[in-house]
């Protein structure tokens, strides 16, 4: 795998993805710079998969900057629901205000409820990140956390549809619980690991 220097630009406009991965990637010693800081524009997501939308967002980016450029494509899949809203997650909260995530997910618990759906709602958080390279090379990394659907909304920790995900095995959800805990548990972390080890040997 090829290394990626000192800096690293992310490729995401999310302010929670940039913060939780330049948290990961602390102990590395790579500087993050994100693509909002640049000023870069954000790509339209075109693809039917996480990964085809990640790499969209990394080879835009690594292009429009010249540095390798790592991107995050993520949602959570509801087992009721068909594995929606999946990868329509981030616009099933756009308003023309901007994003609403409290009435987003007041959408999957109503539709939860309108399908009479069985407990446990059974959900999954993935992950896709894609690490491409000025040049047009790139890896692809994925990672996911089972668990479930629960209401009301608990936490005002973490951001988007934390606070109605509770992992498996845990009591807090993903809103309540310690950026820590998080940061072991997470679909974000399990792709993580697998960076890491490729790219860093760790
Ligand atoms: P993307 O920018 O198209 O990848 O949008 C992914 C969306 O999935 C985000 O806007 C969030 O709503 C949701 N999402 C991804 N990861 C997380 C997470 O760790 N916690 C809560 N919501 C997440």
């Amino acid at each position: 795998m090829r290394q990626i220097g000192e800096k690293l630009l992310i490729a995401s406009h999310n302010a929670g993805k940039v913060r939780e991965i330049g948290a990961l990637l602390a102990p590395f010693g790579v500087q993050v710079v994100s693509a909002a800081d640049l000023g870069l524009d954000e790509p339209d997501e075109t693809e039917e998969s996480f990964a085809g939308n990640a790499r969209i967002k990394a080879h835009a980016a690594a292009r429009a900057s010249g540095l390798p450029a790592l991107s995050d494509d993520s949602g959570i899949e509801v087992d009721a629901l068909g594995g929606a809203p999946g990868i329509r997650t981030a616009d099933w909260a756009e308003t023309p205000d901007g994003r609403d995530f409290p009435m987003a997910m007041t959408k999957v618990w109503t539709l939860l409820e309108d399908a009479a759906a069985p407990e446990p709602r059974s959900a999954r958080f993935r992950c896709t990140l894609c690490l491409a390279w000025p040049d047009g090379q790139d890896a692809l990394f994925e990672g996911k956390v089972e668990g479930r659907i629960v209401w009301p909304m608990r936490g005002a920790r973490g951001f988007g549809f934390d606070p109605i995900f509770l992992p498996d095995g845990e009591t807090e959800t993903f809103g309540e619980m310690d950026p820590a805990r998080k940061h072991e548990l997470s679909h974000r972390a399990d792709a993580f690991r697998k960076l890491v080890a490729a790219v860093f040997g760790g």
